[in-house]
């Protein structure tokens, strides 16, 4: 048999599973959602946000890429955040990277990878931000696992910085943002940064809006 074709059956056998726990588990979420939560995680195959959440689906919205970055200038990304905050008014937005990240590794290297060099120069510019830190560690392992850690601190950070998450804050005291690490080697999660509406960002990221944005709230 084909590799792909297991996948085929596998959701047959899932679909069956689901509805004998119950009958409605497709058709009481296949109207609307609305997700409490936003996740931001790695593309990494190992690291299956709703398996590790143990969440069902309606629960989670989802967005990946390599290295969990929340990038400026990527549509695709803050299309997702705009739309999660603005319009399905999650409560929480997540980014969650992970010890053994290969897109972190790659980026403390100076192999030249081509096209996704672009990518993982980001995760270099925060390599750079934090280089006084990291270049007192003289453990290899442990200045990868405090990259993967501090960049995913530095993507919070990044989310804090964009006009419509400090916009919704005002308006209605959410979402609160959170960056986590998943360990592949326990399964288990870890918090490591937390911002809430009332802890703002440095001054030169805080917009002003006007008055006619700011609704009721
Ligand atoms: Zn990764």
């Amino acid at each position: 048999m084909e590799t792909y074709k297991r996948l085929l059956l596998n959701n047959k056998a899932w679909v069956q599973d689901k509805m004998e726990l119950r009958e409605d588990f497709f058709t009481r979420t296949s109207g609307v959602q609305k997700p409490e939560f936003l996740w931001i995680g790695c593309s990494d195959s190992r690291v299956p946000a709703e398996e590790v959440t143990g969440v069902v689906p309606g629960e989670l919205f989802v967005h990946r890429n390599i290295a969990n970055l929340v990038v400026h200038t990527d549509f695709n990304m803050l299309s997702v955040v705009q739309y999660a905050v603005e319009v399905l008014e999650v409560k929480h937005v997540i980014v969650c990277g992970h010890y053994g990240c290969g897109g972190v590794r790659a980026a403390m290297s100076r192999q030249h990878l081509g096209l996704i060099n672009k990518w993982l120069r980001h995760i270099k510019d925060i390599y750079r931000l934090h280089s006084s830190e990291l270049d007192t560690m003289p453990d290899e392992n442990a200045r990868y696992a405090r990259l993967i850690e501090l960049n995913v601190v530095e993507q919070v950070n990044h989310l804090a910085e964009l006009s419509f998450v400090q916009l919704a804050w005002k308006r209605s005291k959410r979402p609160t943002l959170h960056g986590w690490i998943y360990d592949m080697n326990t399964g288990y999660l870890k918090q490591i940064a937390k911002i809430d509406p009332d802890n703002v960002p440095h001054d030169i990221f805080m917009y002003e809006f006007p008055k006619e944005l700011m609704g009721d709230g």
